[in-house]
């Protein structure tokens, strides 16, 4: 006799087992609400980094919930913490998190077939799609991030350009070889890689200079690939930037969009993080352009403060989109009815075969927030930002290193030997636990780099982190001067 009972996974005593799952939920719910008084960061202690290399061991819910609470919990990042300003990472929030929850319990394949969830991925397209100004011939898919975003992007310019010069969309032979690409030097690395993996090539990537606000010199841009046309090259791709890496700069979308119609050159805009400042009434105009893209990548998981990850690609031509990865196989076929159903499929749109639910966080995180709130949030970290830049501005011992576009701040201590004394600042702040800024370099100068993206961040956090960078500098220069 088969006793299915016993070889479920499921729990025995689903009453414990209730009991163990609330006490879970509860102290993620704890965690949450008393971030402020706790450390940004910590570096994980040598027995807890000794902890996580054990072997494998049974145990129980309750021994593995503890296990999490005491040796994974207190040493990730930070970035949920109001005082995390490194790198431009989302906070998350508790609506996310158990929006998750009942997504993992769902655990919907969103690879394709005949259900809601598919409808709910579908739904947060619509919605993005009109939020950006795309038509209704517009696709999109949730991906893992922006990287993975961008990479559809230069696959859909690539099939457009070789659709123009061949009839094999996905083996560009004739005119592949000489397709040129270009962005601007202060573009994310990603952008390099996509062309690599696309098959296109780094080599052909012209990285085009910025200006003094680190926006790409579109008049380089247009000479770049007039010359290259000239040259016999095919001009085939433009990334611009919606809120650069190091200094959230956004390049002249309206520009650029002529240029691109003129020339005959797909346009994809790398939002990541700035794209979805479309929600800030304030911030709007200034990605004016953005509705002319070919397509577009950005994150939920930015400064939407959706749970990671949850990236997005939208396509204006939906067809082209299609047409660079749908499969034949035959047990991906359709049917007219039932669960095989409800074409075109996300498999049909991306790589991914099986995929999460990824939507329903979104999804909930704009239902229950609504744009006007996550576009004040938008709108608050910048005002932070300038906050903060107020404060660099009136304090001798601090300097601004770069023009503050939306909600990041470079800055640096003034002293002698300053990039090894800022590099340290940063560090011994980390380690601090009081804030977590990151750096970057600038024109050779190490620069102390907020980004304010989190939604939990005040006055008074930009108040601590500049007091602590005051007396660390002090600290660490009073025997060199
Ligand atoms: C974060 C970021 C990326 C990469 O996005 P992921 O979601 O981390 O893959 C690409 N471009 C820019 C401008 C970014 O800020």
């Amino acid at each position: 006799m088969l006793e299915t009972a016993e070889k479920s996974l499921d729990p025995k005593d689903w009453t414990a087992f209730r009991t163990q799952a609330h006490k879970m939920l509860d102290d993620m719910l704890d965690y949450t609400e008393s971030l402020n008084s706790r450390e940004v960061w910590q570096p994980m202690p040598e027995n807890v980094q000794a902890h996580l290399r054990e072997s494998l061991t049974e145990k129980t819910l309750a021994q593995a919930h503890a296990e999490f609470m005491q040796n994974i919990l207190p040493y990730a990042v930070g970035n949920t913490h109001p005082r995390f300003m490194g790198w431009v990472h989302g906070g998350g929030t508790p609506v996310g998190m158990v929006a998750e929850m009942l997504a993992a319990g769902l655990n919907a394949n969103l690879g394709g077939r005949n259900q809601a969830p598919v409808e709910i991925e579908r739904q947060v397209m619509r919605w993005v799609r009109d939020l950006f100004g795309f038509p209704d011939t517009a696709s999109g898919l949730f991906v893992t991030g922006t990287s993975m975003a961008n990479l559809i992007g230069c696959l859909c310019a690539r099939t457009k350009a070789s659709s123009l010069a061949s009839s094999s969309p996905r083996h560009p032979s004739k005119g592949g070889e000489d397709l040129t690409a270009y962005t601007s030097t202060a573009a994310h690395i990603s952008v390099s890689q996509v062309l690599d993996i696309s098959g296109v090539g780094t080599s052909t990537l012209q990285k085009i200079p910025v200006n003094s606000d680190y926006e790409i010199d579109v008049l380089a841009l247009e000479q770049a690939i007039i010359s290259d046309k000239q040259a016999g090259k095919t001009p085939f791709l433009v990334v611009a930037t919606v809120g650069t890496v190091d200094v959230g700069a956004i390049d002249d979308l309206q520009k650029i969009a002529e240029l691109c119609e003129r020339e005959n050159v797909w346009f994809h805009v790398d939002g990541a993080f700035g794209a979805l400042a479309m929600l800030a009434p304030e911030i709007a105009p200034r990605l004016a352009g953005i509705e002319r893209a070919d397509s577009m990548a950005f994150d939920f998981h930015k400064w939407l403060q959706v749970p990671y990850d949850a990236g997005f690609v939208l396509v204006r031509d939906g067809e082209i989109h299609q047409k660079t990865f749908t499969s034949p196989a035959a047990y991906l076929q359709r049917q007219e009815r039932g669960l095989s159903a409800n074409s075109p499929w996300a498999c049909d749109l991306g790589l991914d075969l099986s995929r999460g639910f990824r939507a329903l966080k979104t999804w909930f995180t704009l239902s229950v927030y609504g744009n006007e709130k996550l576009g004040n949030v938008i709108a608050h970290t910048c005002e932070l930002a300038r906050y903060l830049k107020q404060k660099i501005e009136v304090t001798p011992e601090l300097e601004l290193l770069a023009p503050v576009a939306l909600n990041i701040v470079c800055f640096r201590y003034v002293c002698t030997d300053a990039n090894r004394i800022n590099t340290e600042i940063v560090i011994a702040l980390q380690e601090s636990g009081i804030a977590a800024p990151s750096s970057t370099t600038l024109n050779g100068n190490v620069a102390i780099r907020a980004a304010i993206v989190n939604h939990r961040t005040t006055e008074n956090d930009i108040d601590i982190l500049v007091t602590a960078v005051l007396k660390l500098g002090n600290a660490l220069t009073i025997f060199t001067t």
